[in-house]
């Protein structure tokens, strides 16, 4: 598949059929930039109308090209577009980018010429990328291909980008280009009618010369064949993305809490889940991308921080710490070591004050002891120029010792570049990451490490539960569904609910289900004082907020009255009055589940009760759900404190919440039809775990 994209990213000939000699127009641009940018293959106008243009000879057609044509530009109006793809298939061309705007994104009308285009491209065996977009660039010296109308013109290096959005690329593109850092691919493919992010991804996968990928993204077409791509390559080399959109969907109308919590985050779960490292913030990725291009990755979160000022390496420790990272003490041979070598002021310690007369030995032999240092994985460096040093020696011994990708550096660089031009460009060529800010350049190496995170981490396995016996018994349950869904039913009545869960041996309050209030009080009598009442009907969707449930009832009076008192008020023809045995002693927890197109069902795990919506304190994995996603998920909740012995107060049984979470994530594998569940609350305590509601949305 990769080769396909070969005629895209390596074309050895180009076209570019609706070439202008306008100076202000995107057929003109693209021209000035493959000359500009030094293309080193032939570069062909095509323009009916023109001999020549920006000196080069142009064709009427692209039937009329003597030589062959590999890739092809087409930014001509989109009725003539099909027609001119039938020409290029005629040619013999093997891949287009369809720069010109107004197709699918325009109604049906642009649709219809879209299928069009595509069915004429399938046929020639030709791909396309675009329409609505911005085309590639590839930096390559043998190649130099600017198949773009953008601006900025970069040096060869070795981040590769794919942005969804032109504009967004622009950004990362001008922001690494003002950082004097080089990139290697670039491509936004608009619509993507035919071309797709994951093809590209994997072509950056395999492009020896791409040491990280940078994503931006918007919107997913084939969610499972990103995630199978993503995790391929995010194992191989690292991947850097950021997602938008992620407060848009969080109002969607939702039957269900988890429904209502989960808006905006599935993106964020696949990155998760393939090992893509995850930013939400532009200058962030870009920082840290630089960081990725020059260095190794650390093996682990143990920082030494060498510096020649104090206050930016407080800051950066602030900042590293926060991020996970810790400073640990230098052992005594390092010690004894740095005695010898580093000035009498200095502060011998991590972090290291070699202060500010230090010179390039001090530097030297600080960075040197510091990586041999069995404890620290990475270096932080704080280096301000002071005018008594000489500084370009000192930035001369930082860049040797970096080239030897031991260990990892970061730089907060303080000084004036105009004035330190000499020590800035050794530091650049050096490819130390310089950062002016300690904030910024802490951050580079939190990221560096958290992808380490990323790549070592323990995957876990899913626990199959057999039928039967403890396990799960998917017959029965699957029943209950098919009567649910012949009575063309949405939201599940308590008593399938109940039975459905009682399948998956999930533990649940002791219940009943009566029809009247005589009934209400001989189940009441029966389950045992107290009780809680509940009204049941398709119509209530969130019980208490209707004043639907009664706790704590004691006693067979006034068992009926309340079941007297919601038969008058629920007018409903299938009201029903739930009994519950009423439970106390306990925290409230919820547990629950939204399908999500295309990816299979999210679930969730948090503090419940009737607060769930205030607090927010839940976290989202993506099913099924293996051993490690469940202790993670009861880690990561910022109530986790809780959940073990605090202040007096007992822990709860974990193990039984850990596994109500790996029978929800089996019985939602069984059963795709499951749109959106709720367990809210889950009463836990010490011994005993157990639901007392439910809901399920088919
Ligand atoms: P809904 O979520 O539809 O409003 P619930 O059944 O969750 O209704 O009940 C609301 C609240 O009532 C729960 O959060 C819990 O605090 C309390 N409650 C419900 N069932 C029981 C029970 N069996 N024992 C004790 N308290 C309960
Ligand atoms: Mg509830």
């Amino acid at each position: 598949m990769s080769n396909k994209l070969k005629a895209l990213f390596e074309p050895k000939s180009i076209a570019l059929i609706g070439a202008s000699s306008k100076e202000f127009s995107i057929g003109n641009v693209i021209i000035k930039n493959l000359i500009h940018y030094k293309y080193k293959g032939p570069i062909y106008p095509v323009n009916p109308k023109e001999d020549k243009i920006r000196g080069l000879k142009a064709y009427k057609s692209i039937l009329d090209i003597p030589g062959e044509v590999e890739l092809v530009h087409i930014v001509i109006p989109p009725p003539y577009v099909p027609q001119e793809v039938e020409n290029c298939g005629l040619k013999g061309v093997k891949a287009i980018i369809i720069n010109t705007a107004g197709f699918k994104e325009m109604g049906e009308e642009g649709l219809a010429l879209e299928i069009d285009f595509l069915a004429r491209a399938k046929k020639y065996n030709i791909r396309i990328f675009g329409p609505n977009c911005q085309g590639i660039i590839n930096s390559d010296p043998d190649l130099q291909a600017y198949c773009n109308f953008t601006f900025t013109y970069f040096k060869p290096g070795s981040i590769s980008i794919v942005a969804q959005s032109g504009g967004v690329g622009a950004i990362i593109m001008q922001v690494l280009h003002d950082m004097g850092i080089g990139m290697r691919l670039y491509a936004s493919n608009g619509n993507a009618s035919d071309i797709s992010i994951p093809e590209i991804i994997r072509f950056y996968g395999d492009d020896e010369k791409t040491k990280v990928i940078i994503l931006y993204i918007e919107s997913l077409s084939d969610t499972k064949e990103f995630m199978d791509v993503a995790t391929e390559v995010a194992a191989k080399k690292p991947i850097l993305a950021i997602s938008a959109g992620r407060t848009e969907k969080g109002a969607a109308a939702s039957k269900s809490h988890t429904g209502g919590l989960a808006g905006g985050i599935t993106m964020e779960l696949i990155f998760q889940k393939a090992g893509i490292l995850s930013f939400s913030n532009l200058e962030e990725i870009c920082h840290a991308a630089v960081a990725f291009s020059s260095q190794p990755i650390p093996k682990g979160k143990n920082v030494g921080m060498i510096t020649n000022t104090g206050g930016p390496a407080i800051i950066a420790t602030d900042e590293l710490v926060s991020g996970g990272m810790s400073l640990p003490p230098l052992s005594k041979t390092a010690i004894r070591n740095l005695k010898v070598t580093m000035l009498d002021a200095a502060s011998i310690n991590n972090p290291l004050d070699v202060v500010a007369t230090a010179g390039a030995s001090h530097f030297k032999s600080a960075i040197e002891i510091m990586m041999k240092e069995e404890q620290i994985d990475s270096i932080y460096l704080t280096f301000v120029t002071p005018p008594f040093v000489d500084c370009v020696s000192v930035a001369k011994e930082i860049s040797a010792i970096s080239q030897m990708q031991k260990k990892p550096i970061v730089c907060n660089y303080i000084t004036d570049k105009k004035n330190w031009k000499e020590t800035t460009a050794i530091l650049d060529e050096g490819g130390i990451p310089c950062f002016d800010y300690p904030e910024t350049a802490a951050k580079a190496l939190v990221a560096l490490s958290k992808y380490n995170d990323l790549r070592t981490r323990e995957k876990g396995t899913v626990i199959r539960f057999e039928n039967n016996k403890g396990g799960v018994d998917k017959a029965k349950a699957k029943i209950i569904f098919a009567a649910a869904k012949n009575a063309n039913k949405e939201v599940l009545s308590a008593s399938e609910v109940y039975q459905i869960l009682e399948a998956y041996n999930i533990p649940i309050a002791r219940w009943a289900v009566a029809d009247s209030v005589e009934d209400a009080v001989t189940k009441a009598e029966a389950i045992g004082y107290p009780v809680v009442i509940k009204a049941d009907s398709e119509n209530i969707i969130h019980k208490s907020d209707v004043g639907g449930v009664f706790v704590n009832i004691t006693n067979s009076e006034d068992a009926k009255n309340v079941a007297q008192l919601m038969k008058s008020k629920f007018n409903y023809p299938d009201l029903k009055f739930f009994i519950q045995e009423c439970l106390n002693d306990r925290l409230e927890l919820i547990i629950g589940v939204k399908a999500e197109e295309g990816l299979g069902h999210l679930i969730m795990f948090g503090m419940g009760g009737i607060m769930v919506e205030v607090y927010k304190d839940v976290v989202f994995k993506i099913a099924p759900l293996t051993d490690v996603d469940t202790k993670d998920m009861l880690q990561n909740i910022k109530s986790a404190v809780l959940l073990n012995d605090f202040r007096g107060k007992r822990g709860i049984n974990k193990e039984g919440v850990m596994e109500i979470l790996q029978r929800i994530s089996a019985l939602v594998t069984d059963f795709p039809e499951i749109k959106e569940l709720d367990l809210n609350p889950i009463f836990a305590n010490t011994k005993r775990v157990c639901a007392v509601d439910a809901r399920i949305i088919i």
